[in-house]
């Protein structure tokens, strides 16, 4: 495990947790590797001796805790998973108008051209959308993260 002292073009500094150097420039050319503090993307890498993860109270547990996972930077929680899931969903949310329980009419109404084509969203009962799909209406489920929620509504 490397550490590397990184800095953003805006000149934020931060620390970044990778495999190697290697892994580091990967994800750095993949635009993987962004600041935390404003995701920018444009970063640079101090010249630093790069230190040994020894599992020190330094560590983030995850990293301690599989040491065998894939390159991944550390400090920019953004890059996680659940972050990567939370930012696409808001993309959706972002893209779409919420027509809450009026959901299926609406789709139905959409694939029948009495109504606009456009993102909607909203909630539908399990035999709501079994209903659209053997219509042949495309329904997406999507499972809003509560955080989210919270946040947006
Ligand atoms: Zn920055």
């Amino acid at each position: 495990m490397k550490v590397l002292d990184l800095r953003c073009s805006h000149g934020h500094g931060f620390e970044g947790w990778f495999a190697s150097n290697e892994a580091f420039e990967t994800q750095l050319s993949a635009g993987l590797v962004e600041c935390p503090v404003c995701a920018d993307t444009r970063i640079v890498k101090l010249l630093s001796a790069p230190r040994l993860n020894l599992g020190n109270a330094k560590a983030p547990a995850e990293a301690a805790a599989s040491p065998a996972e894939p390159a991944k930077a550390q400090v920019p929680a953004e890059q996680s998973p659940e972050a990567r899931w939370m930012r696409a969903v808001r993309e959706v949310l972002a893209k779409t108008e919420d027509v809450g329980e009026r959901f299926a009419d609406e789709a139905r109404r959409m694939h029948y051209g009495e109504t606009e084509e456009r993102g909607i969203r909203g909630q539908a009962t399990r035999e709501q959308t079994e209903a659209l799909l053997e219509e042949g209406i495309p329904v997406l489920p999507l499972a809003i993260p509560a955080a989210l929620k919270e946040t947006l509504q």
